[in-house]
């Protein structure tokens, strides 16, 4: 396994994959496909960073126990194809280009906090090779000078995420981490996506139940909803499941 992991690192090195987008030969994300990315920006609700078109005081989206989240980006084309392409394609060399295009959007977090991953469970760790929020992480801790910590595990899988309702992933992610280190005081949990900000929360829960005082986090990308009472496709949208 290890020699794979090696082997692959190496490959991707050596003979380059060219844009984790649309395939041009060149860097791991081409600087058109860079230029596409919907930057999530300053007009967004100020705890949870989700992007509302005017500023909002009651926010559907904000995130239990998260007291300031951040994301660079909306999750629309092409970054769905980026995050794919480092989590099932394994392309690890997409989370340091992914990590810096963090740090040109998202202010670094205040002194004293400790950047804590999100751990994926040890099976799909196994099948992966490594966990890409420990990726990013990483290597947003060299940038931003801030310590990184893997102080959380999640121990098993209980169902498959994808494709559920707001609740039944709250219901599934719930207790799904827990401390297996001292925890810091002030931690900002950093994650690949936010889909219903089930994931943060309860990791947060579990930040916070081990002594963790303070807990923000830190995204790439956010599943951007339609804003509440928008019409799509012949139906009114109602966020707050
Ligand atoms: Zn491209
Ligand atoms: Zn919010």
């Amino acid at each position: 396994m290890a020699l794979g992991r090696i082997g692959t690192a190496a490959l991707d090195i050596l003979i380059g994959e060219g844009c984790a987008s649309c395939a041009m030969p060149g860097p791991p994300l081409c600087d058109p496909c860079v230029r596409r990315l919907a930057v999530i920006g300053a007009d967004c609700c100020q705890q949870c960073g989700h992007p509302w078109p005017t500023p909002c005081r009651t926010c559907p989206q904000c995130i239990s126990g998260v007291t300031q989240a951040r994301q660079a980006f909306r999750y629309d084309p092409p970054m769905p194809e980026a995050v794919r392409s480092l989590k099932d394609s394994r392309r690890r060399s997409l989370a340091a280009p992914l990590a810096a295009l963090i740090v040109q959007h998202v202010l670094p977090p205040p002194a004293g906090a400790v950047l804590v991953p999100i751990p994926i469970t040890p099976r799909r760790r196994a099948d992966r090779g490594f966990n890409q929020a420990a990726l990013i992480a990483n290597a947003l801790g060299r940038a931003w000078a801030v310590p990184v910590e893997e102080c959380l595990e999640r121990p098993a899988i209980r169902a498959a995420q994808r494709g559920s309702s707001a609740a039944d992933r709250r219901a599934q992610v719930a207790g799904a981490f827990r401390a297996v280190t001292p925890v810091p005081l002030h931690a900002v949990l950093v994650d690949d996506v936010v889909t219903t900000g089930a994931t943060l929360a309860a990791a947060a829960h579990a930040l916070r139940a081990a002594g963790c005082a303070r807990r923000g986090a830190v995204s790439l990308a956010r599943v951007v909803l339609p804003a509440e009472g928008t019409r799509v496709g012949g139906r009114t949208i109602h966020t707050g499941g």
